[in-house]
């Protein structure tokens, strides 16, 4: 019997509650200029090359959900903590890290849940502020397509301040400043993503212009689901999130997808198992990609298998757990000889107070800067700690 094609409705999408406001804001996008250029794309993918074949890192780190009101210090102190964290990794592992913020396009959450109520009231999830707001009144929460136009102009400012900032090195002495930056995000939001795809002249090959790496989360990796039929239509680097359900097959298909042609740096899987899982799950998914012939970079994600609710009521994460899900992520990859490619978090430069065990935050010292609108960051003090950890397992 023929294989039924349906129209698969993509996952994870806002209710638009005004199609001809979303026609307007769909067709001001596609009249907007990009946030990247396809050649900026394409040198990322020669850097994840070199990530994929083991002769370099990737430090990907930055805000679980962007907001659209942030400051030049913000920035700022982002920038120079994953170079602090970038110089510690290449100094210990004597390899090039290549850095790529969740930046300048974090502005889209996928949620396990469409609602949320609280003391029996019911109202639709944060989705991130390119779709509504995260404080929680009706309101806020009616998701509004104009924010996508605001999505826009903050990650056009953003991405600013990123190309002011790096590759200058006019700061203090010990203000760290790496020489070249990426940015990436989660291609989630496609009527966001869509109208901002943009065909190179040079080789008529279709780019996504929000972001020079996109990656699809662990809600949204369906092989055959829109998001994946997005990411295999445009030629930046992608990358896949894995949580610890994902099966081998799921993988090939995914290879099958998003990379048909064996491109050196197009696909990274972006492993998020838990600290727990990870021993356990990863080298069977590691076993069969390698023995299929692809040659796809690996990344570990360990704050998204590692997330619990602490007494105070917050969503947090412990620094321990962080750093056994990287050294169980190592482990496996020396035991198989193939590369731990990297580290992909959720973190911030400020003395914030969302993850706990490192820095002096513990579970009682949460409330007092618990600033994520969404999940919850290292602070600067945990991130370059972390790094500092992380640098040794070179020597192990
Ligand atoms: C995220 O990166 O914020 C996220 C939602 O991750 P995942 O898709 O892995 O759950
Ligand atoms: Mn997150």
């Amino acid at each position: 019997m023929p294989r039924l094609l349906q129209p698969t409705v993509p996952q994870q999408q806002p209710e638009w509650p005004d199609p001809e406001r979303l026609d307007e804001v769909r067709r001001t996008l596609e009249a907007s200029l990009p946030i990247v250029v396809p050649r900026e794309s394409d040198l990322l993918k020669r850097r994840l090359a070199a990530v994929a074949e083991g002769r370099a890192l990737l430090l990907q780190g930055g805000d679980c959900a962007e907001r659209l009101h942030t400051s030049l210090d913000d920035v700022e102190r982002r920038i120079d903590t994953l170079s602090r964290m970038a110089s510690l990794l290449s100094e210990s592992f004597l390899l090039p890290v290549v850095v790529v913020g969740r930046l300048a396009g974090q502005y889209a959450k996928p949620r396990s849940s469409a609602y949320e109520t609280r003391d029996g009231v019911t109202l639709p999830s944060y989705r991130g502020d390119s779709v509504n707001g995260p404080e929680f009144t009706a309101a806020a929460r009616t998701a509004d397509p104009y924010r996508m136009l605001r999505a826009h102009q903050a990650a056009a400012a953003t991405m600013n301040m990123v190309r002011a900032l790096v590759g200058h090195r006019a700061g203090s002495p010990d203000t760290h400043v790496p020489e070249e930056m990426f940015v990436s995000h989660e291609a989630l939001l496609l009527d966001h993503e869509t109208p901002l795809t943009r065909v190179d002249p040079r080789t008529g090959r279709t780019y996504a212009g929000t972001g020079h790496l996109l990656w699809a989360g662990e809600r949204t990796r369906d092989p055959d689901g829109a998001h994946i039929a997005f990411l295999a239509g445009v030629a930046n680097p992608v990358a896949v999130k894995l949580g610890p359900a994902a099966e081998p097959d799921e993988l090939l298909a995914l290879v099958e997808r998003l990379d048909p042609d064996q491109e050196p740096g197009r696909l990274t899987f972006v492993v998020r198992m838990g600290a727990g899982a990870v021993r356990e799950r990863l080298p069977l998914l590691v076993e069969k990609v390698a023995a299929s012939g692809a040659r796809v970079g690996w990344v570990c994600d360990p704050m998204h298998g590692n997330t619990y609710t602490a007494p105070t009521g917050h969503k947090t994460r412990a620094f321990d757990d962080v750093l056994d899900e990287i050294t169980g992520f190592f482990e496996v990859h020396h035991a198989l000889g193939t590369h731990p490619g990297g580290i992909h978090l959720e973190m911030t430069g400020q003395d914030v107070t969302e993850c706990v065990g490192a820095a002096g935050v513990g579970h009682e010292d949460l409330p007092r800067r618990y600033e994520s609108s969404c999940d919850p960051r290292l602070n600067r003090g945990q991130s370059v700690e972390l790094a500092r950890r992380v640098a040794g397992l070179a020597a192990g």
